[in-house]
């Protein structure tokens, strides 16, 4: 099946939860199949249930378009997944794919460092310069470019006096910048995508 063999690191021997049930397994073939054909440059975008909070930061971390549904209604979550286009990610085996556009993965690891590298072997995530650190990792918004001017005051002295370059989000006001710690989070990221 050349979509298994093109998908980057695919493991045959691990895919998501292909051994609960059959459905799932065509399921995840399916967002494999779609991924392909929009092509790497369009990025998919993800909801991800209650159950996991923290990898829905990591995903933004990476660029990638990711809500985070914290609620126990799953009407809601199949209807936004559905109005949005989105592929659901969740540690519940008992959400089913009820229509043939629901598009659901079924993440095994329990620590969010395990999660990404787990969607990464499955072919599901790239890595690029152009997206990293481009949301806010705490609501999502794509961040846009603020002047030095506008940041005075509301950043550390020194990060102020040390930086030319900061972003802001268009939501909650969060200003970021690329530092020291950006750069850790950034060789963290390349060791993931080894
Ligand atoms: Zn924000």
């Amino acid at each position: 099946m050349p979509i298994l063999q093109k998908a980057p690191g695919f493991h045959p021997n691990n895919p998501f939860s292909l051994s609960v049930s059959p459905d799932k397994e065509k399921c995840f073939l399916r967002v494999l199949c779609e991924l392909e054909q929009s092509g790497r440059e369009k990025m998919m975008k993800f909801l991800t249930d209650r159950t996991l909070g923290k990898l829905a930061k990591g995903l933004r971390m990476l660029g990638y378009d990711t809500l985070y549904d914290r609620g126990e209604d799953t009407h809601r979550l199949y209807h936004i997944a559905r109005e949005e286009n989105r592929v659901i990610l969740t540690r519940n085996t008992r959400l089913l794919t009820k229509r043939p556009e629901d598009k659901i993965i079924f993440v095994k690891e329990d620590r969010p460092l395990f999660q990404l590298k787990e969607l990464i072997l499955n072919g599901l995530l790239s890595m690029s310069d152009k997206n990293l650190f481009s949301r806010c990792l705490l609501c999502n918004a794509t961040l846009g470019k603020a002047a030095p001017k506008e940041v005075e005051g509301k950043v550390p002295d020194f990060v102020f006096y040390q930086h030319q370059e900061f972003f802001r989000c268009p939501e909650c006001r969060r200003i970021y910048w690329p530092g020291s710690h950006q750069e850790n989070m950034r060789k963290m990221v390349e060791q993931l995508f080894r």
